[in-house]
């Protein structure tokens, strides 16, 4: 462990952050090839042995609830849904216990294909919530974005999640110039009449070719606009955003009567390193201190060679001492990560 780090069991890192939240990713792969994350042919995958099983994903899990200070657990990929076990490692992580004895609020950011048949199972496996990932209304403009037919079954995916009672349904919503950019306010109004909360994503460069363009990227303050010219947003009273990434607002009608609301999560123009309580692992069992990390941590390798917990546990928190205070994409000379989104877990 470095000697310059306090002895304390959390995830703190040189800049006084401390991480809370784990985004686990249990796969690689995906049903959908959206072309600002994935090439028409998909990715190299890695190889099934590769892949932490379901027992060593819920011990990893179990290491960062209990011994390390992690409140928070999403699952994500590539695509959640296509793990076979994934209602079992829910199941596994919802029964867990945080040191002070609370419990682990357990999530799913998912693109909503299967949700539809296995929403209820999930409730029932202690899931809390769901994201899913939605950018356009128009099947055609889905299918050109995602190069998959399946608008219908994500939202049948989001109807199931709505009805099995895992709310609140959140709907991430991603903006591409010349695509469905004059869309947000059609989102919005769909999203307030459906009773999810809409959440738009600024493009980041993290898609495999590595063709992202800060000057075709649709910003925050676009976003913000075009919502304004047909919604009333108040911001949030008294929330400062502090470590949730979205920036949210009250949407009321002309009487000043609340709608909903909807968030935007700025991380190219309105980054919030600052305050990043996350930490990754991926599919593979490598920590990530950030989404553009440029390197990982092995947990995985330790765990095959019987490492114990404590070893790993320390592992863990010697590569979050390293976390860099921020990710600087809007810098010239940022570096683009060597993995794309969906082999980190988005
Ligand atoms: N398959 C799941 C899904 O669709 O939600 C989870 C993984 S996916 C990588 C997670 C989120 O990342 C999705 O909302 C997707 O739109 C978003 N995403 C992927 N590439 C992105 C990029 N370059 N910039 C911003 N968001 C991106």
């Amino acid at each position: 462990m470095p000697t310059d780090r306090p002895a304390t069991p959390d995830l703190l890192d040189r800049h006084g952050r401390t991480a809370r939240d784990l985004r686990v990713s249990l796969t690689d792969r995906c049903n959908l090839r959206c072309h600002y994350c994935m090439p028409p042919e998909g990715l190299p995958w890695l190889e099934g042995p590769a892949v932490l099983t379901d027992d060593e994903v819920v011990r990893l899990v179990r290491l960062a609830v209990r011994d390390l200070g992690v409140h928070e657990v999403r699952f994500t990929g590539g695509e959640p849904l296509l793990r076979k076990g994934l209602e079992d490692i829910v199941a596994a992580t919802t029964r867990m216990r945080t040191a002070d004895g609370g419990p682990v609020r357990t999530s799913l950011t998912t693109n909503g294909i299967g949700l539809a048949r296995r929403a209820a199972a999930l409730a029932a496996a202690g899931l809390t919530r769901v994201n899913v990932s939605l950018d356009t209304l128009h099947a055609d403009r889905f299918a050109a974005i995602t190069r998959r037919d399946r608008h219908r079954d994500v939202l049948a995916g989001l109807e199931a999640a709505a009805s099995a009672g895992l709310a609140p349904v959140k709907v991430n919503a991603v903006l591409l110039r010349g695509t469905n950019d004059d869309e947000a306010a059609d989102l919005l109004r769909w999203a307030l009449a459906a009773g999810y909360r809409l959440r738009f994503i600024e493009q980041m460069p993290l898609d495999p070719h590595g063709s992202w363009q800060r000057s075709q990227m649709v910003t925050a303050d676009e976003i913000l606009a075009a919502l304004q010219r047909e919604f009333r947003l108040v911001p949030r009273p008294g929330t400062a955003r502090g470590a949730a990434p979205a920036e949210t607002w009250d949407v009321v009608d002309a009487d000043g009567t609340r709608l909903g609301d909807v968030g935007v999560i700025a991380s190219v123009t309105r980054p919030f390193c600052g305050d990043c309580d996350r930490t990754r692992l991926t599919a593979d069992g490598q920590v990530r201190t950030c989404l553009f990390s440029t390197t990982e941590t092995d947990l995985r390798d330790a765990l095959r060679s019987g490492a114990d917990d404590a070893a790993i546990g320390n592992l863990w928190r010697t590569a979050m001492w390293g976390k860099l205070p921020g990710h600087d994409i809007d810098d010239p000379g940022f570096l683009h990560p060597t993995r794309p989104m969906s082999a980190i877990g988005g």
